[in-house]
C-alpha cells in the first residue's frame, strides 16, 4: 500500500500520519523529518537545505527527489509507504510518478486533508517549532497554495485523490481517514 498524504502545514498530518502508518505496519517518510534531522547531523543535504527551510521556503527538488529516491529503494519499502510531506511541488510528483513506475510500484491512493487557513494558524501558533514563527508560517503557508495545491487537481484527475475534512478532534478525523481510505489498496484498513 503507498500512499501520499496531503495538506497544509498544520493540518495534523504528521499525527494523523503517525497513526496511520502503525496500522499500516508501513514505513512513515516524511521529507520534513528526514531535512530535519540532515540539519541535526549538519550533513551537506542538511546545509543546503537549512536557509530554505528557516524562511518558510521549499528546499529544491533536486535535493529532496535524492532523497525520496534513496530512501524508497531501502527494502523496508518495497511492500508499501506513507509519504508525507512530498511530493510538494508538481515536478517533484512527476519525479515520484517515474520512480515508482520503474519499480512497478502503484501509487494507491492521495489523501487530502482539508483544514481552514484560521484553524492551521491556530494550530501552527501553538506548536513551538523553529519555523512556527509568524512570518515563517506565512511563508509556509503561501507556499504551500501556490506549489502544492496544485497536486490535488494533478491526484484528481488521475483519480487517486481522497479529500477528508480535517478539522475536529484526533478520533474523529482518524475515521474519517480509515473510511477514505477503505478499498484504496490490498490491505485491509
Ligand atoms: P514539514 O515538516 O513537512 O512541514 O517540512 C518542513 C520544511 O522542510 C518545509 O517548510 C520545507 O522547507 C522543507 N520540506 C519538507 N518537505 C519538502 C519537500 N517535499 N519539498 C521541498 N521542501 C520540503
Amino acid at each position: 500500500m503507498r500512499i501520499v498524504f496531503l495538506g497544509p502545514p498544520g493540518s495534523g498530518k504528521g499525527t494523523q500520519a503517525a497513526r496511520l502508518v502503525e496500522k499500516m505496519r508501513v514505513p512513515h517518510l516524511s521529507t520534513g523529518d528526514m531535512l530535519r534531522e540532515a540539519v541535526a547531523r549538519g550533513t551537506p543535504e542538511g546545509k543546503l537545505a537549512k536557509p530554505y527551510m528557516d524562511s518558510g521556503d521549499l528546499v529544491p527538488d533536486d535535493i529532496i527527489l535524492a532523497m525520496v529516491a534513496r530512501r524508497i529503494a531501502e527494502p523496508d519499502c518495497a511492500a508499501g509507504c506513507l509519504l508525507d510531506g512530498f511530493p510538494r511541488t508538481v515536478p517533484q510528483a512527476e519525479a515520484l510518478d517515474a520512480i515508482l513506475a520503474e519499480k512497478q510500484m502503484p501509487l494507491d491512493a492521495v489523501l487530502e486533508l482539508r483544514v481552514s487557513e484560521p484553524a492551521v494558524v491556530a494550530r501552527l501558533a501553538g506548536r513551538g517549532r523553529a519555523d512556527d514563527q509568524p512570518e515563517v508560517i506565512r511563508e509556509r503557508l503561501s507556499a504551500y497554495r501556490r506549489q502544492t495545491e496544485p497536486l490535488v487537481e494533478y491526484y484528481g484527475r488521475r483519480g487517486l485523490l481522497r479529500s477528508v475534512e480535517g478539522e475536529g478532534g484526533f478520533d474523529e478525523v482518524a475515521a474519517r481517514i480509515t473510511a477514505a481510505l477503505a478499498g484504496a489498496g490490498s490491505t485491509s484498513l
